[in-house]
């Protein structure tokens, strides 16, 4: 965890920056991350994976913008990409989704899994800007992923964004089934987190954290973050509508697999997710055991902060940075 907050710390200085983000030394280990600078150059990687019977969540990188005109670009931003994916391969009707949600009484078994949707980012719909700004394009964003059968995930940002990001959620799901969040284990909230969004009935992502957090208001031992994440993923397999459970880590999922099994949850309930470029052979592995398991590919040109918190997860990567930093 040491490790962790150095890299996040060292990579937001200005002069380290500026030279990961110019030169062309690190483009290849920028682009095992990032499939993309834009939406059309995104694609070609999304098919492949789609042909291998992954599925995909798409994300256009980027976030915390500093005005309202970025905010509304972004917002165009995802409106293209909803309209362009469906045409890449035909959703299966939202519909029948969005009754299962709404019926709390009925067996809530999902329909066939939506082969491609959108991750989006709460700040880079205007949260800055503020909460009814960000709200207005958020719900513009959703009624053209509702008019194409699509749904549209909230990722999780920092923790002073957490609180309005779950309010957010709450305020527009009734009108708006067609989307969901994320919960970070590594938070002290996530617990009672995990009983609300069962209480919603909303598709949940479940991952360990990614930014850096102060021990006020998460673990800062990694164990304890690991045996929160089994603990909530366990709870969400029993009661959560098709939870998502987003980890490369082999252990944890060994472990859920053979928790589904003894408690005859179907493959179908719930789904796998990974990151683009992490632990591929994982991904082919889940898919030919018959998991439903999703990709989360990004594209766009603001790469440089998503690109650190993957550094951070695996000091070997950043280790490579500095090795090329020290060799001038
Ligand atoms: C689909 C998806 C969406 C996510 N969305 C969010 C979000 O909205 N908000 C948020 O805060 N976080 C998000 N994350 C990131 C998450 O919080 C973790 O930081 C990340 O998944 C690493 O944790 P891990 O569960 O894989 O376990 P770890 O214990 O960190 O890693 C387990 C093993 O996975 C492999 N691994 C993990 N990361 C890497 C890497 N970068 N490079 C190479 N190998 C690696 C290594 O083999 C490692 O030993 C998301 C992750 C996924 C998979």
């Amino acid at each position: 965890m040491f490790t962790r907050s150095l890299i996040l710390k060292t990579s937001s200085l200005g002069f380290v920056q500026s030279t990961v983000r110019q030169s062309k030394v690190f483009r290849p280990l920028v682009s095992r991350f990032i499939a993309g600078d834009t939406l059309e150059q995104s694609l070609p990687a999304t098919e492949a994976l789609l042909q291998k019977g992954l599925l995909v969540t798409l994300d256009y990188l980027g976030e915390n913008t500093a005005n309202e005109a970025e905010a509304l670009q972004a917002k165009q931003t995802y409106e293209s990409m909803l309209k362009r994916i469906s045409t890449v391969k035909p959703m299966p009707s939202y519909a029948s989704w969005n009754k299962t949600v709404t019926d709390k009484t009925s067996d809530r078994r999902p329909p066939v899994p939506d082969p491609i949707n959108i991750s989006i980012k709460l700040t880079q719909c205007g949260l800055d800007q503020g909460d009814e700004f960000a709200e207005k394009n958020f719900r513009e964003v959703l009624q053209t992923a509702a008019d194409l059968g699509s749904f549209v995930r909230v990722d999780m940002e920092g923790s002073e964004y957490t609180e309005r990001t779950m309010k957010m959620i709450d305020r527009v799901l009734p009108d708006f089934p067609n989307t969901g969040t994320v919960l970070q284990s590594y938070l002290y909230r996530t617990d009672e987190d995990v009983e609300k969004v069962i209480e919603w009935q909303a598709r949940v992502r479940l991952v360990k954290g990614a930014y850096l957090e102060p021990s006020s208001v998460a673990f800062p031992e990694k164990e304890k973050v690991d045996e929160a994440y089994v603990k909530q993923a366990k709870r969400l397999l029993d009661a959560a509508f098709y939870p998502a459970l987003a980890t490369h880590d082999e252990k944890i999922i060994d472990e859920l697999k053979a928790y589904a099994t003894e408690k005859q949850i179907e493959k179908s309930r719930f789904e796998f997710q990974m990151l683009y470029g992490i632990r591929r052979d994982l991904q082919d592995s889940l898919v030919a055991q018959g998991y439903n398991v999703r990709v989360y590919v990004p594209f766009g040109d603001s790469w440089y902060p998503y690109f650190t918190r993957r550094l951070a997860e695996r000091p070997a990567n950043a280790f490579f940075i500095l090795k090329s930093f020290l060799k001038g």
